[in-house]
């Protein structure tokens, strides 16, 4: 049953609901009362990326199967979009012109794989879940994911597009090793942000949670990571309690933006124990957000961190420190939500 606080919160969340149809433009969607604790499964993710990760898992959800299942099949979508310049497949490559890949996975028993620094394989997160039940191991790294993967029988790809390697030359010119992170405040000051400069598209992970029929919740978090970053440079997207958490007993958090900060302050665990100690979602993410810009506050001004979480109950929130964060939503009564995270600034 939704209080009377919840109700208005939900009520004043479904009137912003935004699509995106197929021209890529945002339309408003009729108001429906979301956040229900009635609305399960539900699968969450971040960025616009999201609604076509999220129809993926909603496949395997939708017909009663496992959230791990789910999250797996739905990051792999944007993985292997070669449009999508910060996953998998047409990421933006290291300063040397190598596109490595950050990926990790926990499931609701508290296992969890993870591989970072992983070039040439097309889905990561296949290759996280495999160091997951395939090892003794958590993480695996750089050459050594690759032999691993290659040796289970991924195939190697040249992941390096051609409009990843021309946004990278282009970048060479200058080779200002200057990360912008707040770059989806320009997308939403500007009404046709389309020739963005390749450095400018320099992040955007997925991370996606889902809770499935048997109430079990899941995570996938997968990104190339920062654009034109140093070479051996590992985010805070294949590390478990940064970039992902899960705890069946409570809900799972993940996060975008800037790895480092979320790193230093082990952002998703904090979340995750904020829900455990009965913050909301949103609130817990706003606390993780809060604590990053009371430490920071001169390098906090200057990027983008988002956290997005579900609880057990399938309520969900985000919080970022930089407005332009949303994320997605899919549940039995809708499948294309995209919700503007609440943020700081
Ligand atoms: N968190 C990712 C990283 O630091 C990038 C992003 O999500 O924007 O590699």
């Amino acid at each position: 049953m939704l209080d009377r606080r919840k109700f208005l919160k939900a009520s004043a969340l479904s009137a912003s609901l935004l699509a995106i149809d197929k021209s890529g433009i945002a339309a408003v969607l009729p108001s429906t009362p979301l956040n229900s604790a009635a609305a399960k499964p539900i699968v969450i993710s971040t960025w616009d990326f999201g609604i076509a990760a999220n129809h993926d898992a909603w496949k395997v959800l939708s017909a009663g199967g496992r959230s791990l299942d789910a999250v797996e099949k739905g990051v792999q979508v944007p993985e292997a979009d070669p449009k999508n310049q910060s996953v998998g497949y047409g990421g933006l490559p290291d300063r040397d012109g190598k596109v490595t890949l950050d990926a990790c996975i926990m499931d609701d028993l508290g296992n969890c794989g993870s591989v970072a620094g992983l070039e040439h394989i097309v889905h990561p997160i296949s290759v996280a879940r495999m160091v997951m039940e395939k090892t003794p191991h958590v993480m695996l790294v750089g050459d050594g994911a690759l032999q691993f993967a290659l040796e289970n029988g991924f195939k190697k790809t040249n992941l390096l597009t051609p409009e990843s390697e021309k946004a990278w030359k282009e970048w060479l010119k200058t080779a200002k090793y200057e990360p912008v992170m707040n770059i989806e405040n320009k997308l939403y000051d500007k009404a046709a942000p389309t020739k963005l400069p390749g450095n400018q598209y320099n992040h955007d992970t997925i991370g996606m949670l889902a809770l499935d029929a048997r109430g079990n919740l899941s995570g996938a978090c997968t990104t190339s990571g920062m654009a034109f970053k140093l070479h051996g440079r590992v985010g805070d997207s294949p590390i478990i309690g940064a970039g992902l958490y899960v705890d069946n007993e409570v809900g799972g958090a993940t996060s975008t933006g800037v790895g480092e900060e979320v790193i230093r302050n082990v952002g998703s665990f904090l979340v995750v124990e904020l829900m455990r100690q009965g913050y909301a979602p949103e609130a817990a993410c706003k606390e993780a957000v809060m604590r990053i810009i009371k430490k920071k506050p001169d390098i906090a001004k200057n990027i983008q961190v988002g956290f997005l979480a579900l609880n057990k109950k399938g309520e969900y929130g985000a919080y970022a420190i930089q407005k332009g964060f949303s994320y997605a939503v899919c549940n039995a009564e809708n499948q294309d939500l995209l919700i503007p995270g609440q943020s700081y600034y």
